[in-house]
């Protein structure tokens, strides 16, 4: 089985391109296939390297591996269409087909095409192109030709066809041809149109299997007419349905849709980002939602893809990451963390030993969803003094919280309390001796050593600081 992917270097790579991609790697791995990467710039103003390096970015990222492709080389390359054209591959194959009578050269300008749709506009009836240029004999043409007439070289669609594709998600999907106007395979300036390309490209590679997403379903007809020109074999195709917002529609910016690489850099895990997006239009038979990259390529079928639109939710996504986060080591999270706190943070964090800087980031494991996050989480741990004394110089205690910052110090002045468990239990006395529940007895505790009224385990922050700094900052506060 031989899968493709093959984005626009038009824009970065955002959720519904790289869902794309996924799936196709997807199936790929499931079937010991072979997962071709094509980067499809035959729009030469708008395609840019650095999208391209996106892509690459993105696609790294997430683990696809690329088996061929524009920088792994293979045997089908040249894997990017701008080399193609260059090599006059479509050129070729667009002869092809004026030679067999399939396609024609058309001296239409688009004016004379804008008056063929404000006419039927008039007539109330839908625009299909005229085909006129298909009726000038050879001298004409010619003429024409070597006047330098811009010209457009168009596929004659068989408009008295109904055409019939079964879609491996989908079913059965017919076209009745009759309103479909005859397309442009070669533009005026040279490259192929999107359609002409596609084919003759996914031919040319060899793809057995081409799995996108649903907005290319009305392309059907027009690709698989080029495949019964050209007597070339059709590859089998699977639409994926849309993504969509929370809100039902279609996806966008607004809804969280940005670049790949911005989720990367927000500190989202990519095998969380790839458990979640491989949900987005298709689920595992069984309830479990929490998926390896082993066990997707062992699960993944076409027919447990979904037919009805697919919701990209940013919360649902942030909950999965911490899920993932919370199954990490405390050095495996810590080697993370590290890499999303600032140079000045960082520094902040090596004036303590290794052991106290694993304490805070355990303690925090339960609460963070993203690493770009970390930070605010952080804070309680290794802020300034000056930070510190900010935060609690307006705190006032009643007496009653007093007395427990005062038994409390007490205690453990007489303690050798060392580890969370030991500072938890600690407490528990406190709680006693005053006969009072755990949060009238953590909270003035929290606030006097933090200056904050919620965060992190009592007990781990306790046993952060030294007893000293303890002392300190509670004394301070009666
Ligand atoms: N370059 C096309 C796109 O990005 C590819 C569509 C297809 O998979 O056929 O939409």
């Amino acid at each position: 089985m031989r899968l493709r992917f093959a984005p626009s270097p038009t824009g970065n790579l955002h959720i519904g391109t790289l869902r794309a991609a996924l799936f196709n790697w997807l199936f790929a791995k499931a079937n010991k296939g072979t997962f071709v990467l094509r980067i499809e710039d035959t729009d030469l103003e708008r395609s840019d390297a650095q999208y391209e390096t996106n892509i690459y970015d993105g696609l790294e990222w997430l683990g696809l591996t690329i088996d061929e492709g524009p920088n792994e080389g293979g045997d089908y390359g040249s894997y990017r269409q701008s080399e193609r054209i260059k090599a006059g591959v479509y050129d070729d194959m667009a002869k092809k087909l004026l030679d067999s009578g399939y396609a024609y050269y058309c001296f239409l300008t688009p004016e004379d095409i804008e008056k063929e749709k404000e006419s039927a506009i008039k007539k109330g009836i839908p625009y299909v192109h005229s085909r006129r240029s298909s009726e000038m004999t050879d001298t004409d043409i010619q003429a024409a030709l070597a006047e330098g007439k811009p010209y457009a070289i168009r596929f004659k669609m068989m408009d008295d066809r109904v055409i019939t594709f079964m879609d491996l998600v989908r079913g059965e999907i017919r076209f009745d041809c009759s309103l479909l106007s005859d397309f442009v395979l070669m533009k005026s300036d040279g490259t192929p149109s999107y359609n002409f390309a596609v084919v003759v490209d996914d031919a040319a590679m060899a793809i057995t299997h081409v799995i996108r997403g649903e907005d290319h379903i009305s392309n059907m007809p027009r690709q698989l007419a080029l495949y019964e020109a050209l007597s070339l074999p059709a590859p089998q195709f699977g639409h994926l349905p849309m993504i969509l917002g929370p809100d039902k529609s279609k996806l966008s910016k607004r809804h969280g849709a940005t670049a790949i690489t911005d989720y990367r850099d927000r500190g989202f895990l990519s095998e969380a980002f790839m458990n979640y997006l491989a949900l987005l239009g298709w689920s595992p038979d069984g309830e479990q939602e929490l998926l390896s990259c082993d066990d997707l390529i062992k699960q993944f079928s076409l027919d447990r893809v979904h037919k009805s639109g697919a919701v990209f939710d940013v919360q649902k996504l942030t909950w999965m990451n911490g899920q993932y986060l919370r199954k990490l080591s405390v050095e495996a999270l810590y080697s993370l963390v590290m890499r999303y706190v600032s140079a000045d943070f960082s520094q902040l964090m090596q004036g303590y030993d290794l052991k106290k800087q694993h304490l805070a980031v355990a303690a925090i494991q339960d609460n963070l969803d993203v690493l770009s996050d970390v930070r605010n989480y952080l804070d309680v741990f290794f802020e300034s003094d000056s930070a510190y004394l900010d935060l609690v110089k307006d705190q006032v205690f009643s007496a009653d919280q007093c007395l427990v910052l005062k038994t409390f110090l007490e205690l453990l002045e007489q303690s050798a309390a060392d580890s969370m468990d030991d500072y938890n239990a600690l407490l528990d006395v406190v709680c006693k001796k005053l006969d009072l529940g755990k949060g009238k007895v953590f909270k003035p505790i929290r606030l006097a050593l933090t200056g904050r009224g919620s965060g992190p385990n009592i007990g781990a922050l306790l046993a952060f600081f030294e007893d000293e700094v303890i002392s300190k900052r509670l004394n301070d506060c009666y």
